[in-house]
């Protein structure tokens, strides 16, 4: 087979949420675009496909008429109860706080004072949101979730004339004399293709689908884990890039992972995702978690849901068998806290602490007496099980302790949730200009023609990470490669 050749101002890696934009910005300044993704047409858009929301800075409501459409202000009103805003500084404090104040700074602050911006620039091509029904800390969230978001992209962009090559695999970048990225070779179904761009835009995710780099780069364990999206993502362009001398940036030791059910297979592709069967088990602060020892391992409830559940997966796969098991009360379902993917969860119910322990196969006395511990810790005060803030109901006198939302467990039926780890995507990544997403090399300049964005881009998320954030940055990132990428090519 020869090796056809292939020209565009903007090579885009990638079909993800941060490709996508990148494309959408590129489009402003010149319509020759092409993008590559390795799955075939109907996988394709990446982890993207599988998300819900964005997490964004806003000031009221006036911030959010333009992304919310077709509801009225008394719609709107009940949605900002609970979080009337998130302004700039209080974004900057939460990503300071979960990431312990290990987020790259510059990186960190064109995420916060871009992020509103990004998602009404999304509004102009099209795009909409909808009020959180999920028990989230996010007000608003894409409409159709990703793969909504996302289908509005690929109709845009085909329209544009953006050229698409799908079952095709970014291999290695091409570089001239100088330095100057110039290009990608991919493998196509028909053999081995030179795809020549003014600048190439690496959008294709991080390393969580590699079980190699996984090890190697998480440690022991990971390289077994399952993981919560597609098995595309094994670091191609994070090796490609280093290998031209690309800087690594960021947390390469730590990653995005939280409870999934027992059930959450190895990987899974866009056709075949569905939001209602999702796999995550995110009740956990409503209740407690006991590993196979039948032993509390971690303070359920030390902040808010959307800030723990990305470090929680870690906790799980620490334990015995890498498993635990959510126990929860008939008051939970009684509140009405249970979120509808729990219809479908791996789940065992019983009258007794007795007969649940035993049909989960744990030491019975030892569980019955981890539960009611437990009971006899919990201090008097309002229970508030709010998504987004704190009620202080917390136990005293045990370890772990539960910080907040501590109601005794002690109305049958008693459920238990099986759950192990599922990864979403690792934190390590490229180090870029935060102003223009451009690729640094290790000599301390930037490589010229490459740009990053989305999961590719490293240093904003360090051990811990809040919800809807992956999503966010990749559409600010990618907007501002895209944008970059483009400008430069036409110069
Ligand atoms: C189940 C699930 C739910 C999530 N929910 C949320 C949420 O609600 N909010 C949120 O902010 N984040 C969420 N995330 C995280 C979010 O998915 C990521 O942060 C985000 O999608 C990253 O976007 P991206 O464009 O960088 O990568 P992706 O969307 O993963 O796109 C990467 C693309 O690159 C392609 N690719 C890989 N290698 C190559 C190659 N060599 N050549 C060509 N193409 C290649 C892949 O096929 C893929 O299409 C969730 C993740 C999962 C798995």
């Amino acid at each position: 087979m020869s090796d056809p050749v292939y020209d565009y101002d903007v090579l885009i890696v990638g079909t993800g949420n941060a490709a996508c934009s990148a494309a959408l910005a590129a489009l402003e300044k010149t319509p020759r675009v092409g993008m590559l993704e390795k799955a075939p047409q109907r996988d394709r858009g990446g982890n993207s496909m599988l998300t819900v929301l964005m997490r964004f800075a806003f000031n009221g409501a006036e911030d959010l008429k333009p992304l919310i459409r077709n509801y009225s202000d008394d719609e709107m009103r009940p949605l900002l109860e609970g979080l009337p805003h998130r302004t700039e500084a209080e974004l900057w404090d939460e990503i300071m706080h979960v990431t312990n104040n290990q987020s790259d700074q510059d990186m960190l602050q064109v995420h916060v004072t871009e992020s509103l911006k990004t998602v009404h620039w999304l509004a102009t091509k099209g795009h909409d949101w909808s009020p959180a029904t999920i028990r989230d800390d996010n007000v608003v969230t894409m409409n159709g979730g990703g793969a909504g978001l996302q289908k509005r992209n690929f109709a845009i962009l085909e329209k544009a004339g953006v050229k698409f090559h799908y079952e095709t695999a970014a291999l290695e970048l091409v570089q001239d004399a100088k330095g100057k990225v110039t290009g990608v070779k991919a493998l196509t179904p028909q053999g081995v293709a030179t795809f020549n761009a003014k600048s190439v835009v690496l959008a294709c995710g991080s390393f969580e689908s590699n079980p190699e780099m996984r090890a190697r780069y998480l440690g022991p364990g990971w390289d077994m884990i399952h993981q919560r999206g597609v098995p595309f993502n094994t670091g191609d362009g994070l090796k490609m890039a280093m290998d031209i001398g690309a800087m690594p940036h960021g947390s390469w030791s730590t990653c995005h992972a939280s409870p999934q059910d027992i059930a959450l297979p190895k990987f899974t592709v866009p056709s075949a995702h569905s939001l209602k069967d999702s796999q995550t088990r995110y009740m956990y602060p409503w209740g407690i978690m006991v590993n196979m020892n039948a032993e509390r391992f971690i303070d359920e409830a030390y902040d808010t849901r959307g800030r723990t559940y990305a470090a929680m997966g870690r906790s799980i796969l620490a334990q015995p068998g890498g498993i635990a098991y959510q126990i929860l009360d008939a008051k939970i379902r009684k509140m009405n806290l249970y979120t509808p993917n729990y219809q479908s969860a791996t789940t065992v119910k019983a009258n007794t602490l007795e007969k649940l322990g035993a049909e989960l196969d744990l030491n019975v006395p030892k569980f019955v007496k981890t539960v009611r511990e437990f009971n006899a810790a919990v201090q008097p005060g309002q229970y508030n099980p709010d998504r987004h803030q704190l009620d202080g109901k917390c136990t005293a006198g045990i370890t772990p302790p539960k910080t907040n939302y501590a109601l005794e467990i002690d109305e049958a039926p008693f459920e238990a949730f099986p759950v192990r780890c599922g990864m979403t995507f690792a934190f390590g990544g490229l180090k870029i200009d935060p102003k223009t997403s451009q690729v640094q090399h290790v000599a301390g300049r930037p490589i010229p023609g490459l740009y990053a964005a989305g999961e590719m881009a490293g240093g904003l998320w360090v051990g811990n990470y809040a919800s809807g954030s992956g999503m966010m940055a990749g559409a600010t990132f990618g907007r501002i490669a895209g944008t970059y990428a483009a400008v430069t090519a036409i110069a």
